[in-house]
């Protein structure tokens, strides 16, 4: 039975699904200016594991993933005058390489993307209706803001109380606002600026009010699950509490998820400190399996430690199953034969998707692989038919082992390709049935001093890349 943990209530309570035919999931998605950050892959991979295997539990067609894309905001405007180019073609443009980093890492695509832009009458419709349940208002010439302290609950979801929050709060004053946690709905256009019409003047919605709308639009009233960034807890997803509860009257959402911090080096990860990595930046150093590997290998509720050293371990750690999977054949067939491996997996999953422990399960698996390999080849199928089937509800596992293996990403690039290292394996056949051992030697050294592997065995000479 799936526990997670649900942040609101800071337990792990058994997942019930308000309808297990439509298991609901919202998480919050990327402002779309810049590149991806590491901590973006981080909360994508997360969010990611847990879509898989809600599929897995309750069946691809009755799982709905909605993760949303903030095409408009104070960042995006910025951005586009400081480019001299439209907002639209500068989130269009970062939509794309969002894609392109998101689909490098495994991350499957949400069931809907639904952008701001593309929201706004359901948006207005819904400050509408805070307004009219007096929870919201506007000051003459002003931004319309939601008020706090109509909302009983403020402050249950991050724990703490509206007055130790304001205490703590570094807002700034602003003297339309009645309370400086009032969070802004509708943001009045200045001139230059992109607006639509609405009955508070031409403007652009706030964040936490398009996660409301669209979420709901998406979902419903009341949904499962909702999920980001642990930095998102306070201010954003306190507010879209208050929102959606205060607009529909319901409650908004039964569970709570927050994935960690992404720290590197053990310090903060930030601009400032000048320790800011794109996803870009790192899958130009790393193979996008093994970045997704380092994600998973960790709880997604644990702060996430990047460093050379972690990912070098990631590398090493999935090199060691994708060995135990070369060369044996894993078709698709169910092996239930292995269900004590795949028990223990769902037990590990099922306790708050404790991937490292998962993890770990693939690893007894790789080496009944390795054990019955040498002996017994097809006894160690069925191993690695489990691997991989347990694998690809995290993403892993799903390319052919001697791909991997071989293939040559970033800086560990020996410059030599694959048909350059096979010559020199042939050549250095070729020097051992002559005896020239020396000159075999000589070519094994040559392939070592260029991060090439080679491993002699019955079959013949295998290599990887180190
Ligand atoms: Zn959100």
């Amino acid at each position: 039975m799936l526990q997670i943990y649900n942040s609101l209530t800071r337990q792990k309570e058994i997942f019930t699904p308000i309808d297990e035919n439509n298991v609901r999931m919202y998480v919050c998605g990327m402002t779309v200016y810049d590149f991806c950050h590491v901590g973006h892959a981080r909360a994508m991979v997360a969010f990611d594991v847990v879509y898989r295997y809600l599929r897995k539990i309750y069946g691809a067609g009755h799982v709905t993933y909605v993760r949303n894309i903030t095409d408009i905001d104070d960042k995006i405007i910025r951005r586009a005058q400081e480019n001299n180019e439209e907002p639209g073609a500068l989130t269009e443009r970062f939509i794309e390489e969002m894609y392109r980093d998101a689909d490098a890492l495994g991350v499957l695509r949400p069931d809907h993307e639904p952008r701001a832009t593309q929201h706004i009458d359901e948006i207005i419709a819904m400050i509408k209706v805070l307004m009219k349940r007096g929870l919201a208002y506007q000051k003459p010439g002003s931004d319309v803001f939601y008020d706090v302290s109509k909302f009983e609950t403020y402050g249950d979801l991050s724990g703490k109380k509206p007055d130790e929050l304001r205490a703590g709060a570094r807002v700034e004053v602003d003297e339309n606002k009645d309370d400086p946690l009032d969070r802004v709905l509708w943001k009045l256009a200045k001139s230059g600026e992109p607006a639509w019409d609405s009955p508070w003047g031409p403007g652009r919605p706030g964040w936490d009010i398009e996660c409301s709308a669209m979420s709901t639009q998406c979902l419903g009233n009341h949904f499962d699950i909702h999920g980001g960034g642990l930095d998102l807890q306070f201010p954003h997803h306190e507010n879209e509490i208050a929102q959606s509860e205060g607009a529909t009257g319901e409650k908004f959402v039964n569970v709570w998820m927050h994935n960690g911090h992404v720290r590197v080096d053990d310090e903060k990860m930030s601009k400032s400190l000048g320790n800011f990595f794109t996803i870009r930046e790192v899958l130009g150093k790393y193979d996008p399996e093994v970045i997704r590997y380092f994600i998973v290998n960790s709880h997604y509720r644990s702060p996430l430690n990047y460093s050379d050293q972690h990912l070098e371990n990631a590398k090493s750690g999935l090199t060691t199953l994708y060995t135990a999977l070369r060369g044996l054949m894993c078709g698709s067939e169910a092996e239930e034969i292995k269900n004590e491996f795949s028990g223990r997996f769902y037990e590990a999953m099922d306790d708050d998707f404790n991937t490292p422990k998962a993890i770990a399960v693939l690893f007894e698996l790789a080496r009944e692989c390795n054990k019955h390999k040498s002996s017994d080849p097809l006894s160690a199928a069925p191993y690695a038919a489990q691997l991989k089937q347990l694998g690809a509800l995290l993403g892993l596992l799903q390319r052919d082992p001697e791909a991997f293996l071989k293939s040559d990403t970033g800086e560990s690039a020996s410059g030599l390709t694959a048909i350059q290292i096979e010559s020199l394996i042939d050549r250095r056949n070729a020097a051992r049935r002559g005896k020239h051992f020396v000159e075999a030697d000589r070519i094994r050294d040559e392939l070592a001093s260029k991060g090439v592997v080679l491993e002699d065995g019955a079959g013949g000479t295998t290599w990887r890349r180190e």
